[in-house]
């Protein structure tokens, strides 16, 4: 049995680790978005698979939310007096998972056999599969022109408003034989609660994402999505905001529509009941449950419920 998890950095990283507490070891891969990547200082920093890798093996700052607990910040204070660039803060702890990747894809590697040769020494039961070995990089557009996603997300803290969004080398991009493995083998698809545009959207634009997913479908396989948008509003981060600027509704039910034909379910918070029969009307299956991960408990509970949901169907 192989559940295959669509996440971001923060939702989608947190239903993970649900997910790996209630599933037998190896039964979890976890395709995470890259299109959010940054080189910085010559270092190859992946954000959401880093935050999933520290959720997964224990040692995610959930008082912070990014990033390691305990860090310390000795390197990139030093960095600052050589001149270089500190809106992006790296922990000192979070710069050697950076160090040891680019080394490894600087001896040839590919990024995914980078990760996932970090991860084993981690220990961890899952797989962390980055949606491809292309280089992507989401940009958005904004009353000041195009800007890289790190420097309108992390230096100008989501400010701005986001007009139009684009994924930069998507065209060349595709699915690794490790993600069409792992969707090939799954008894389930879950799409975690992250941002429908700039987290989960270019995991899905990836050129054959899309019918490797809709061909799972077909085999019978459930593809099923939780809400990143509660009363409304994201929990954390700009998902709200952003989908109102592009004109799309935030809220559970905007987020279900933009999923179109690729679900046969659809989770739902408890606070958004009232919008099940729009969602039922979509011709999906509902779930309405409490969908608010605070602690492990949470996170395991909502990771079981999805996963009893989406095979009753
Ligand atoms: P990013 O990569 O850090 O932007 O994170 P994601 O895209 O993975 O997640 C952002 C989304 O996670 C936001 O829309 C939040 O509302 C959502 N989110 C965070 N925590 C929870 C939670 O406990 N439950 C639900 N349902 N959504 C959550």
């Amino acid at each position: 049995m192989t559940i295959v998890a669509l996440a971001g950095g923060t939702g989608g990283a947190k239903l993970a680790r649900g997910l790996q507490l209630v599933l037998p070891a190896g039964d979890l891969a976890v395709v995470v978005n890259t299109a959010d990547d940054v080189e910085r200082h010559g270092l190859l920093v992946m954000p959401d698979h880093d935050a999933t890798l520290y959720q997964l093996d224990g040692r995610f700052d959930a008082e912070r939310g990014w990033g390691i607990a305990g860090e310390t910040w000795t390197v990139i204070e030093e960095l600052g007096t050589y001149g270089e660039e500190t809106w992006f803060r790296l922990g000192d702890r979070d710069f050697a998972t950076h160090i040891a990747r680019t080394a490894r894809i600087s001896r040839g590697a590919s990024v995914t056999d980078a990760v996932l040769a970090l991860q084993a020494t981690r220990g961890i039961p899952s797989a962390i599969l980055p949606m491809t070995d292309a280089r992507v990089r989401t940009q958005v557009r904004t009353d000041d022109g195009w800007l890289d996603f790190q420097e309108y997300f992390v230096h100008l803290r989501q400010a701005p408003e986001v007009r139009e969004v684009r994924f930069d080398g998507i065209q060349a991009a595709a699915p690794t034989p490790r993600v069409e493995a792992a969707i090939g083998a799954a008894t389930a698809v879950v799409i975690g609660p992250s941002n429908p545009i700039v987290s989960i959207g270019p995991i899905l634009a990836v050129p054959g994402m899309w019918d490797l997913l809709g061909e799972a479908r077909a085999r019978g396989v459930p593809v099923v999505a939780v809400s990143p948008i509660v009363g409304g509003v994201a929990l954390k981060g700009p998902a709200d905001r952003m989908l109102a600027s592009l004109g799309l509704e935030s809220s559970a039910r905007g987020v279900a529509a933009g999923y179109r034909e690729l679900l046969d379910g659809f989770v739902l918070d408890e606070v958004d009941r009232d919008q099940e029969p729009d969602i039922r009307a979509l011709g999906w299956r509902t779930l309405v449950t409490d969908t608010m991960m605070t602690d492990d408990a949470s996170r395991a509970r909502l990771a079981k419920a999805v996963l009893e949901f989406a095979g009753s169907r």
